[in-house]
């Protein structure tokens, strides 16, 4: 039977108790909205460690000022069916006021049109300047929110491995940054992207899409396959290769583009030119919805005497 706790103190126990029988604790946050891409990271937390917890908890201190903190999707009973079937031990359901303290949902309720630094009014994590570039640009205080809550969590709880989606690309590079420089007793283990049969990458933002902006939202899978078939020709350099995300973007009438980028994989600079692995980044908006998605970019061997 699955268990279902909203108290820090409550949870801190649960946990306690897991580990004096000897289990080992994987965790995996989320925002709720489950589907198969967050499923994927709880069955890969369910075969490597033997206690799994899973947080729900949308998190306000990551949305900026209009957005969709307030209307973001949420279905805790759909969640906690879908966990409880994959055989998650506990899950875990702050309010946000057990997560921020008394008076901290007031601030959260008025995101969207204040500024949602009212909810820091104590102690933040500064995630550092692998924060400053792609998401953390266009979206000031993201980050500082992302980490911040994420290491709430894993103090929390303290498990020995959390599961990570490489879908957010640059969270996950900056959560692995945050808890080797502070020093969390956690392993962080990203895991791959899970799309939808046509390619589009599962997110619980999807669920804003009309049909024709799922169409338009196509281009963001199409631009990555566009640029990782020119690497595969021999296109060596970052600028051409981002140029065919770009254009494949621009091409596409629904599709807005924020930012198209091949980078360096752990510093998320920009690459000149590809010598081995590298990630592309993409982010669009499709109507009113922000889409994300990125892929490793992987040279092929230059041939002998080439
Ligand atoms: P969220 O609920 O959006 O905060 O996501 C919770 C976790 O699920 C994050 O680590 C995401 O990167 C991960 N995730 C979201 N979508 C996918 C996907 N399509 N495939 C794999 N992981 C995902």
């Amino acid at each position: 039977m699955i268990e279902r706790l909203d108290s820090k103190e409550e949870v801190r126990q649960a946990v306690a108790e897991a580990r004096h029988e000897g289990k080992t604790v994987g965790f995996v946050p989320t925002m709720g909205a489950l589907h198969a891409g967050h499923l994927s990271l709880v069955q890969t937390a369910r075969k490597r460690t033997d206690f799994v917890v899973v947080s729900v908890f949308v998190n306000p201190t990551q949305f900026g000022p209009g957005e969709d903190f307030a209307a973001y999707p949420r279905d805790l009973e759909s969640d906690i069916e879908l966990l409880e079937a994959e055989g998650v031990d506990l899950v875990f359901t702050p309010s946000v006021e057990e997560m921020y303290g008394p008076g901290a949902a007031g601030a959260a309720a008025r995101t969207g049109s204040a500024d949602t630094s009212a909810l820091f009014t104590g102690a933040s994590i500064d995630p550092g300047s692998l924060a400053e570039r792609w998401e953390g640009e266009i979206r000031p205080g993201h980050f500082r929110g992302v980490a911040t809550v994420v290491a709430k969590l894993l103090n929390i709880l303290r498990p020995d491995l959390a599961f990570f989606g490489e879908k957010d690309y640059q969270q996950l590079v900056i959560v692995k940054r945050m808890v080797r420089d502070l020093d969390l007793p956690s392993l962080v283990v990203g895991c791959p992207i899970i799309r939808d049969a046509d390619g589009l990458a599962l997110s619980s933002r999807n669920a804003y899409l009309s049909p024709a902006e799922r169409a338009a939202a196509m281009t963001l899978s199409r631009a990555l396959d566009a640029t990782a078939e020119v690497l595969a020709w021999g296109e060596r350099s970052g600028q051409a290769l981002s140029a065919v995300m770009r254009e494949t973007v621009e091409a596409e009438d629904g599709a807005v583009l924020d930012y198209a980028a091949v980078v360096d994989p752990e510093t998320l600079e920009p690459l000149e030119a590809l010598t081995r692995t590298a990630r592309a980044l993409i982010a669009a908006r499709i109507g009113p919805t922000r889409l994300i998605d990125t892929a490793a970019l992987q040279p092929p061997p230059r041939e002998e005497g080439a």
